[in-house]
């Protein structure tokens, strides 16, 4: 039986998922978090696996296990220190094929708080609303993935797509530094606009599509707030700067270790 904490195997559940408020004395998983528990992991009456609802986490002991229905008890609360307190969010300009999921997932194991995905003037991808819909619930659904496996107890928000003006003009992120990774800028390296740590109200980092932010779009994110930075001398994939910045910004909130 795992006696470690960080080798339970976690899942998420939903408020209304818990037969009580508050917390929780059972749990009772269905779907594919059962089938996976059951034929996947193979766990039995006995094992334990963590459970996280509403940004808290518990052991919980299984009493009970089918492909159908996995039922535990609940016997500790843990003390939860996956979930980062930093709040950094991703505004990423829709990326061709996979790009976009890629940078998702990997930047919810980094502790990214929230996506948001912008429209730019020279994105190669361009969404109808209802495929818009689409994709960001399947985006939505791979942050939850991301963040049921690496541990996190919250599931980070996916929005847009939105354009990028209105995101840096939004009233949401008023308080938030703005920083927009732009391979032009040849004054401000992101680690001197980071000095300090970045305030209390979170980051938010713009990242553009394969073709770049146009010069336009550039002045025109910092006439409303955003802090054009350079990521160094060598350009970028999308993906790659996306991943960069987002871990830079975390490393300097105190995030990563
Ligand atoms: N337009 C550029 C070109 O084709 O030469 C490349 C754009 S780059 C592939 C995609 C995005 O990554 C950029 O819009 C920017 O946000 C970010 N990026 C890549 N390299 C960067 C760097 N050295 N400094 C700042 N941002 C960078």
């Amino acid at each position: 039986m795992p006696s470690d904490a960080t080798k339970r195997p976690h899942f998420l559940l939903q408020p209304s998922e818990l037969a009580e408020e508050g917390a929780p004395a059972e749990v009772l998983l269905t779907g594919a978090d059962a089938h996976h528990i059951h034929r996947v992991l193979r766990l039995r009456p006995g094992e334990e696996i963590e459970v996280s609802c509403q940004g808290r986490t518990y052991v919980v002991r299984l009493t009970r296990t089918s492909p159908a229905a996995v039922q535990g008890r609940v016997v500790a609360q843990v003390k939860e220190r996956r979930e980062p307190r930093a709040r950094v969010i991703l505004a990423q300009a829709l990326l061709k094929g996979e790009k976009m999921e890629w940078v998702i997932q990997k930047g919810t194991e980094l502790g990214v708080k929230g996506f948001i995905a912008l429209e730019a003037r020279r994105a190669v991808v361009q969404l109808a609303p209802e495929k818009a819909a689409q994709r960001r619930e399947r985006w939505q659904r791979i942050a939850r993935e991301a963040a049921q496996q690496c541990g996190r107890p919250l599931v980070p928000f996916v929005a847009g797509p939105l354009p990028l003006q209105q995101v840096i003009e939004s009233a949401d992120y008023a308080p938030c530094l703005k920083l927009l990774a732009w391979e032009g800028e040849e004054e401000v390296p992101l680690h001197r606009a980071l000095a300090g740590g970045g305030p209390e109200a979170g980051v938010v980092v713009f990242i553009g599509p394969e073709g770049g932010f146009t010069v336009e779009e550039v002045n025109a994110a910092r006439r409303a707030g955003a802090q054009p930075v350079s990521l160094g001398p060598r350009i970028l994939r999308a993906e790659t700067a996306a991943l960069a910045a987002v871990t830079a910004v975390l490393y300097s909130c105190g995030e990563l270790g």
